[in-house]
């Protein structure tokens, strides 16, 4: 008997995504950044989105959360749903988009604060009472730094290393419980040992978390993530399984770029 060929792949259901773009397009002022792209991002997945510097990953990656908003400049055209509400539609919050759908950034941004408060300080202007000093607590275990601050809590945060100011940038945006989190390039300015710390948290939240990561480091994508976009000039090239992507590119510009012919 000749074997069966393998059952297609269901399409998701509405209940496994979690961000959709309809024909997204960005531009500033004249300049379109990205185009056209459509995308679902799938539920506690890890997505990497990668492609050489200036293709976009960013801008896409900052629509997700609306931090174009703060750029004067940017247009943003399309759709974007967020559990099939529209993020743009009148009426929404930005504020509440953030809460959730959090960020962490390249550079570890950590307040001139406390490690304490660093978290508290967050928590306190999104509205929460209650149990702060728990909630510290567990935001800094989930972001696996509980075991190295614990005992100087009311230490400058600057005072830490890098790898661990990221780690608590990370329980900073974990601490207001957001569904999401983007991360653009969060190891870039660390070492190997903080950057291999972060890979491993990346791990362990994409458990609870759907997570979305910008990164020009193909063999970081390629560790980390389940899902993975390439982007080219603006576009969205092909998007599918990182195993996939990196074993069986379709277009012959992804190729070129993982095999590194083109960067
Ligand atoms: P990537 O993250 O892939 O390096 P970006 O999203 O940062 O790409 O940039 C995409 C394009 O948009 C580039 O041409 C870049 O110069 C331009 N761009 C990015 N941010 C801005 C901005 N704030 N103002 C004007 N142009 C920008």
């Amino acid at each position: 008997m000749e074997p069966r060929p393998p059952e297609p792949e269901p399409p998701p259901t509405p209940s496994e995504v979690v961000l959709e773009t309809l024909d997204l397009g960005v531009r500033y002022g004249e300049a379109h950044a990205i185009r056209d792209i459509s995308l679902r991002i799938l539920e506690k997945r890890v997505v990497a989105f990668i492609g050489p510097s200036g293709c976009g990953k960013s801008t896409l990656l900052r629509c997700f959360n609306r931090m174009n908003d703060l750029l004067p400049a940017a247009e943003v055209t399309g759709r974007i749903l967020f559990r099939e509400q529209d993020l743009y539609a009148p009426g929404v919050d930005p504020a509440d988009v953030r809460r959730s759908i959090g960020m962490v950034f390249q550079e570890p941004n950590p307040f001139p604060k406390s490690i304490f408060d660093n978290i508290a300080f967050g928590l306190r202007i999104n509205g929460f009472q209650d149990d702060i000093a728990d909630r510290v607590e567990h935001s800094l275990r989930a972001a696996a730094l509980w075991d190295e601050v614990s005992h100087r809590l009311d230490a400058d945060a600057r005072g830490l290393s890098g790898g661990q100011q990221q780690r608590l940038c990370i329980a900073r945006a974990l601490a207001v419980e957001p569904e999401v989190l983007l991360m653009d390039e969060p190891a870039r300015a660390l070492d190997p040992i903080a950057t291999g710390r972060i890979e491993d948290l990346i791990g362990d939240l994409r458990r609870d978390y759907t997570i979305v990561i910008v990164t020009h480091n193909m063999q970081q994508a390629a560790r980390i993530s389940d899902d993975t976009a390439f982007l080219y000039m603006g576009e969205l090239v092909e998007y599918k399984e990182t195993q996939r992507l990196f074993t069986n590119p379709e277009d012959e510009r992804t190729e070129a770029y993982i095999t590194g012919r083109r960067g």
